[in-house]
């Protein structure tokens, strides 16, 4: 008789998974920290982070005793920030509201921020071997495939697998078939060329069987992804960068960037209106310069001259933003610009601080000296 999915998947998971993560086998604020880093996030990106993450906040009282802005400086470069609003965010809802200690019950779990159905239900099996189905991106394409289910990704299709996923369910080694899921959709059943050949369930994988497995699940319909442009003044006096905190929702809630405007004719008109006679060779406002902003004659070691930068792209779930640096260096730092939410930082201070990747990466290539 043909092993079930589950007891083949637990046989492939103890041969041939993952076992050396550093968050297997750990409590539930281990498995916490690492599904929500893992969320839209590849195991190699994360394992840095989370080896930095845990190094800085041990436990839950310390990511609760931690300011946003820490949180967010060892979230820096991840991405998905709100990821790391919502986690320190949680802590300090659980410190308040369960004594420290992470809630043992799903429901109590689904109420923090953050953490939806798959979430909570990876917590509870691999922390407490709670027998709980998860349908996170890779369970659904591994699911999807294996059982030959067709349709759009929408509501209908998730409903489908969430009642397949929970009658797949083994009734023993609950966190060993948790975890060979997820192995198995990030190493053999991946989106592109998956290792069919290597996998333990082909026997009576309709995809496969049928050569259809780029065909589950239907890709969804793609709309135009909006485009947008930005311009972002990099500031600098010395080694010091004006920057800004984002308000704190959003995609970059709660970072550190520089002043951001929609042209570079809003970033002339604000430095105008400031009093910064922002000037460079080039923008016709060489003769109002007066030594204030260095263009053309900054000093011999400068190795970039101030002015518009190459424009590059940053690519988010919902639009692409095109940033267009504008690099200027003050001989005197200005006594007024933009007081609330702003800072004047040392750039290497900068770069330790929570600041997203595109800030970090115009940081290393143009302002450090
Ligand atoms: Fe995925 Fe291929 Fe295994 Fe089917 S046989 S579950 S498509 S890896």
């Amino acid at each position: 008789m043909i092993s079930t999915f589950a007891q083949r998947l637990i046989r492939w998971q103890s041969a041939h998974g993952r076992h050396d993560l550093p968050w297997q086998g750990a409590d539930a604020y281990h498995v916490w920290l690492s599904e929500i880093m893992l969320q839209q996030t590849q195991v190699a990106t994360v394992l840095p982070y989370y080896r930095r993450f845990i190094a800085a906040f041990p436990n839950i009282d310390a990511l609760s005793a931690a300011t946003e802005e820490q949180v967010l400086a060892h979230w820096s470069g991840l991405g998905y920030y709100a990821r790391g609003r919502n986690l320190h965010a949680a802590a300090r809802i659980i410190t308040q509201k369960h004594h420290g200690e992470f809630p043992r019950v799903f429901e109590q779990i689904l109420e923090l921020p953050g953490i939806g159905r798959s979430t909570a239900a990876a917590i509870c099996a691999l922390a407490w071997h709670e027998r709980r189905a998860i349908l996170d991106g890779n369970v659904k394409r591994v699911l999807a495939r294996h059982r030959g289910i067709a349709g759009s990704p929408g509501k209908a299709f998730e409903t489908r697998l969430w009642q397949l996923a929970e009658a797949l369910l083994p009734q023993r080694d609950i966190a060993v078939y948790i975890q060979a899921q997820m192995d198995l959709g990030a190493t053999l059943c991946t989106r592109n060329r998956p290792r069919c050949d290597m996998c333990p369930v082909q026997s009576d994988c309709v995809a496969y069987q049928s050569g259809r497995v780029n065909e589950f699940p239907a890709p969804r319909l793609r709309k135009a992804v909006p485009e947008r442009h930005a311009t972002f003044l990099l500031l600098l006096h010395g080694n010091d960068i004006l920057l800004e905190k984002r308000p704190g929702s959003g995609i970059w809630g709660g970072l550190w960037c520089p002043p951001q405007f929609v042209d570079e004719a809003a970033a002339l008109a604000w430095g105008a209106k400031e009093g910064i006679n922002i000037a460079y060779p080039g923008s016709g406002g060489e003769k109002d310069l007066k030594g204030k902003v260095l263009g053309r004659d900054y000093p011999a070691n400068s190795k970039i001259a101030c002015g518009p930068l190459r424009t590059f792209t940053h690519s988010f779930t919902h639009f692409k933003l095109h940033i267009t640096p504008l690099l200027l260096r003050l001989q005197h730092r200005p006594k007024q610009v933009r007081q609330a939410g702003s800072v004047w930082l040392d750039v290497g201070e900068a770069l330790r601080a929570g600041i997203p990747q595109p800030v970090r990466a115009l940081l290393e290539e143009y302002c450090r000296s």
